[in-house]
């Protein structure tokens, strides 16, 4: 077996890397900042994708697929959108490559084959997506439209992170179109809600809903809402964010409709998304210095079963057992997986599932086979418990589901101890500086208090949250008059 992970205390960082590559999740690749995501990375992103489609799904939305490029002069239609993303774009100009006559066996662009207009690999659809509506809206019937994409997008990233931060990343885009603004909002807001649902009912991962302040808001949005998670190192992470994009691509691609009264108006828009960064979410909430820990929902396979023997015969005695077992598993939709590799012994068994997560591990030995019993271990806590045969599959059901609580538990408990209120900006820097975390303070609402308290902490408004409180307050930085507190804290 491959030797331990890096602790989480002595490196945070290191360990990170480490554990998705060791528990087989991602690699890097031979593209700067694009990932190889490995089969058992890409079946718990399969089921986070299952999960959302069905929100979505429940919702009202419908799947659809659009182009991958944006002609540049659609790109650039919207202003702030284009500009926003514009330094972080791929850009194809050539359609094909010829043989290099000054340097034999390579390849080079044909200077012939230029494009008339330059292609943008989208690093969002918004544009190609409502250049499409303007031909699907003329009346209010045909509205709302309530669309979603899955898809991969590309954003020239400088500084990239396995999962939290690619230049290619795997997503979803939904893409609203309403006949009002009260509608366009309720959206908006609506799947900022089915997101904070899925990551702490489906993922266990407890967020903060808000709002984002106008610096840190997508390019082109007229509000930004996002839901904030915090990670084991006291760092914050934006996990998904839904955008009212008001009338602003409804007016930059012409997009009219005649409204119930015979009036001619613009359609209001959203727009909302998660990424495969929802991978490295979850690894930091719940993994330890073992490996990976994961929620059952999102478990490939929430039980392994492990033979332990020394001969034939016992092996087949155990299989049997084992057969019985999944099979009563999977009539209560418990996914399983008996390891009957011989390659390996028990113990590096149980280090690889270790490794990789698996919820529950069953050990099946001789001893068990004359007890009528096996033994069921916990990923979570470690703890271990003699079961017998029979009851084992309503033990192993009550489990998962006390699992999927007590990660959610325990990962609230420790985001809960990490929101501190401060009053003063000396004790904002301190808590930042030992506890980290959220900081809860009193801004006062301007974006240069923002900026300058970036510069001098790196720490970014998180978000303004939807439940907060109003109480009059004085600015940490400016000592300005406050309305409300808002969330800071360092982010990836
Ligand atoms: P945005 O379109 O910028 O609002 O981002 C939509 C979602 O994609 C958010 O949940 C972001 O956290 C996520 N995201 C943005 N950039 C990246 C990236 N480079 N890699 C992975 N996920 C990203």
């Amino acid at each position: 077996m491959s030797k331990n992970l890096t602790s989480r205390a002595e490196d945070y960082s290191k360990w990170y890397n480490e554990l998705v590559v060791k528990a087989d999740l991602a690699e890097n690749s031979a593209v700067r900042g694009c990932m190889v995501i490995k089969p058992y990375g890409y079946a718990i992103w399969e089921k986070m994708q299952a999960e959302l489609d069905r929100m979505f799904k429940e919702t009202g939305h419908v799947n659809a697929y659009f182009p991958l490029f944006v002609p540049k002069s659609l790109f650039e239609a919207e202003e702030k959108n284009a500009e926003g993303f514009a330094k972080e774009c791929a850009v194809v100009t050539h359609y094909r490559l010829q043989n290099d006559p000054d340097n034999e066996g390579k390849l080079r662009v044909d200077p012939e084959a230029k494009l008339e207009e330059e292609l943008v690999v989208r690093p969002t659809s918004e544009a190609i997506i409502w250049n499409t509506y303007k031909g699907w809206i003329q009346s209010y019937r045909d509205l709302p439209i309530l669309i979603n994409q899955w898809a991969n997008v590309v954003r020239w990233e400088m500084r990239t992170r396995l999962f939290l931060r690619t230049a290619e990343f795997l997503w979803q885009e939904g893409h609203t179109a309403h006949a009002t603004k009260a509608e366009a909002l309720q959206e908006a807001e609506l799947m900022n809600n089915v997101y904070a649902d899925f990551a702490e009912n489906f993922m266990a991962i407890p967020v903060i809903k808000g709002l984002k302040t106008e610096s840190e808001r997508f390019a082109g949005a007229e509000e930004t809402y996002c839901i904030e998670a915090l990670m084991q190192d006291g760092k914050a992470l934006q996990a998904g964010t839904s955008h009212f994009l008001g009338q602003n691509f409804a007016k930059a691609f012409d997009v009219k409709f005649t409204n119930n009264e015979g009036k001619l108006d613009y359609v209001w828009a959203t727009s909302w998304g998660v990424s495969t960064r929802l991978m490295g979410a979850l690894i930091m909430t719940h993994s330890d210095d073992k490996g990976l820990v994961l929620p059952p929902n999102l478990a490939p396979y929430q039980v392994v079963i492990v033979p332990i023997y020394k001969n034939e015969e016992q092996f087949n005695a155990i299989q049997q057992v084992a057969n019985e077992i999944i099979g009563d598993l999977k009539e209560r939709n418990i996914s399983v997986k008996f390891d009957k590799r011989d390659t390996l012994r028990p113990g590096a068994k149980f280090a690889q599932h270790e490794l990789q997560g698996v919820p529950l591990r069953i050990a099946i030995g001789p001893k068990d086979l004359e007890n009528n019993t096996v033994e069921v271990a916990r990923r979570d806590t470690f703890t271990k418990e003699t079961v017998i045969l029979d009851r084992i599959s309503v033990v192993v059901e009550d489990l998962l589901e006390e699992i999927q609580e007590s990660l959610f538990t325990k990962a609230l408990n420790f985001r809960d101890s990490h929101i501190t209120e401060v009053d003063n900006f000396e004790d904002f820097k301190k808590v930042l500086e030992t506890k980290t975390g959220f900081v809860s303070a009193h801004w006062d609402g301007t974006k240069e208090t923002e900026q300058k308290i970036k510069e001098l902490t790196k720490a970014t408004i998180r978000c303004i949250p939807v439940d907060n409180k109003m109480e009059s307050g004085i600015c940490v930085y400016s000592g300005e008059q406050s309305t409300q507190r808002v969330l800071f804290a360092k982010a990836y």
